[in-house]
């Protein structure tokens, strides 16, 4: 059997980062500015290894989406990428949510793709659907493996498991003026981040599964730029555990 390879995706080093230093046999590639890392993790159950390529894209929807092309033909080991995983913070927007709350959508919509009046508000041309999904059994594995660690003390640093509805935009959304009127144009929107519904369209159109993970790190306000910079210092600290978790769970 074919071993399995991941992609491992964040916007910043500080969410992604401390991964590296529990991967053996790393290779590295470079196109530009950007740096793929590929290696092998062994799971705490000592299953089969998994394959890892892992990077970080810098912030907003195009060098996400460029970031995931790069490395689903990266091909490292001649092994096909079998799912792309997304992880990092967003600002909340669900008042119910709150810093270190772990949001994993079951819908991604692009909140500022507007291509009216050829397609409706939000929806993507090449796709003709406005909110991205990802596959329920690997929704469903990583939300109740997630679920699990929690309750076995295993994400201690981390609060509430949701699922939830992302929005997306070249935006960092920190004032209420902004956020009152994306939450008239979509009610039920939990949080706001620059890259995931990118990355799960890239990864829609090239056919491989996704998932996005989230975790609060501010309320998308006025205090929003304060409590990120704030936020990542600790965060960094902390994220190696629920990508282990996430990780463990598949
Ligand atoms: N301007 C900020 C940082 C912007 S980038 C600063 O002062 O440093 C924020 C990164 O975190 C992006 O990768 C995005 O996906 C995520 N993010 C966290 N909170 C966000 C918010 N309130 N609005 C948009 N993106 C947010």
């Amino acid at each position: 059997m074919e071993p399995m390879h991941i992609c491992l995706l964040s916007a910043m080093p500080e969410e992604i980062g401390e991964a590296l230093l529990h991967l053996d046999n790393i290779q590295t590639k470079t196109f530009g500015d950007f740096k793929l890392y590929c290696g092998i993790y062994n799971k705490d159950n000592n299953q089969t290894p998994v394959y890892i390529t892992l990077a970080w894209s810098g912030w907003g929807k195009v060098s996400a989406a460029r970031a995931v092309t790069r490395i689903i033909s990266s091909s490292f080991y001649r092994i096909p990428i079998k799912l792309i995983l997304f992880t990092g913070v967003a600002g909340g927007v669900n008042k119910n949510l709150k810093q270190w709350d772990i949001v994993l959508p079951d819908s991604l919509i692009q909140y500022d793709l507007d291509a009216r009046p050829i397609f409706d508000k939000f929806v993507i041309p090449s796709l003709k659907i406005s909110k991205l999904k990802p596959k329920k059994k690997i929704h469903e594995l990583i939300y109740s493996g997630l679920v699990k660690a929690k309750n076995n003390n295993k994400l201690i640093n981390f609060g509430k498991i949701n699922k939830g509805l992302i929005g997306t935009g070249d935006q960092f959304i920190a004032n209420n003026s902004d956020l009152k009127k994306l939450i008239n144009d979509i009610p039920n929107l939990d949080a706001v981040e620059m890259e995931g519904a990118s990355v799960a369209q890239v990864a829609t159109q090239e056919n491989i599964e996704w998932i996005i993970i989230r975790v609060i790190s501010d309320n998308a306000n006025e205090s929003a730029a304060l409590s990120f910079t704030q936020f990542l210092k600790q965060y960094k600290k902390h994220s190696w555990q629920l990508v282990k978790e996430i990780l463990n769970s598949l």
